[in-house]
């Protein structure tokens, strides 16, 4: 069987047809299979969707209980037939919830990764190597130049900062599914245990992965209200990055912008944002983690999709493995 004949990018998305559905398609379908629960890769108004639990409720918090005409759960290691296509699921390590499928009939198995890292995260499941023939990879940061740091040497930064500046409020964009309750669990990891206070947008999924017996700690709402403006003073606050050119961000007392993401590593994006601590923290893999899950997988072929697309396809070339890109539109991680 050729690969294209199990699945094949649509303008909706990634299309299986023997068995009829589509992998996070951009456009409502009858049969949605969703890695995750970031906007571009999970959407509303889907006759079906099958997904983790955890995708489910994160859809469920995001769009509200009828996001769906039916949903039915996937858990990590389960083999479902759908119409005569073996479908498992196995977890990415990028957000709570989010998950590789699988795909597989005859002698041609298919795994389409999602968004993916292969860093530890506190708030879910590792990054679970699957052995297939064809590889579907993101290429959010697939340039060579892209290594990401540390993350303990990132949220180092911040609680030095916090100890160097004890009268300013530290304001952490991070967005609101994943990145913000992986801040918070790092920051905790790193033996901070005063009170964070984060906005209102985060508080609905903040509980959800406290449900999921995610520890945050103590988390406090971020509200300003009279006089008390002092109390941040030395605080960390956590925020969604559109926050930031609102009036809220302008309530707290002389503070430090900081931003979570990847892409802090590039100068001109800290400068467009105005950001004084960047914290280079991204919940994609880097070049090297990239290219090392290529070979991990040992596939024979891989297809690239949304982000730096001809560099890891020229890598792929280079080292022998057949890949081409799949040039599909509609996905800009909105968590970096
Ligand atoms: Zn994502």
């Amino acid at each position: 069987m050729e690969p294209e004949e199990l699945l094949r990018p649509t303008p909706k998305g990634l299309y299986c047809p023997p068995a009829g559905f589509y992998i996070d398609p951009v456009r409502p379908v009858d049969l949605a299979l969703v890695t995750h629960g970031h906007a571009d890769h999970a959407r509303s108004g889907n006759k079906k969707v099958i997904a983790t639990p955890e995708t489910l409720n994160i859809m469920a918090i995001r769009y509200g209980q009828d996001f769906a005409g039916q949903r039915s759960s996937a858990v990590f290691g389960e083999v479902m037939d759908i119409n005569g296509v073996k479908v498992s699921w196995h977890p990415a390590g990028h957000v709570l919830g989010s998950a590789q499928i699988s795909v597989e009939k005859d002698d041609m198995k298919i795994v389409a990764s999602g968004d993916y890292k292969r860093r530890q995260d506190p708030t879910c499941a590792p990054f679970e190597v699957v052995q297939c023939d064809v590889f579907i990879t993101e290429a959010t940061f697939g340039l060579p130049v892209f290594h990401h740091p540390d993350d303990r040497d990132e949220i180092a930064k911040l609680l030095k900062s916090l100890e160097q500046f004890p009268e300013r409020a530290h304001l952490v964009g991070a967005y609101a599914l994943g990145k913000a309750q992986r801040v918070i669990a790092l920051i905790r990891q790193a033996g901070y245990h005063e009170p964070i206070y984060i906005h209102g947008a985060m508080q609905q999924l903040c509980s959800y992965y406290e449900s999921q017996n995610i520890d945050l700690g103590r988390l406090e709402p971020a509200t300003v209200d009279g006089g008390d403006k002092a109390k941040f003073a030395g605080k960390i606050i956590i925020g969604p990055p559109s926050a930031f050119a609102d009036k809220w961000a302008r309530r707290f007392p002389d503070p430090v912008s900081c931003f979570a993401s990847g892409w802090m590593r590039v100068r001109a994006r800290t400068k467009q944002r105005g950001v004084e601590l960047p914290l280079i923290l991204s919940d994609h893999a880097d070049w090297d983690e990239l290219t090392q899950t290529i070979k991990d997988t040992n596939a024979k072929e891989v297809w690239v999709t949304h982000g730096r697309e001809e560099a890891l396809v020229r890598w792929c070339e280079l080292n022998q493995i057949k890949a081409k890109p799949l040039n599909m539109v509609g996905y800009e991680d909105e968590a970096e």
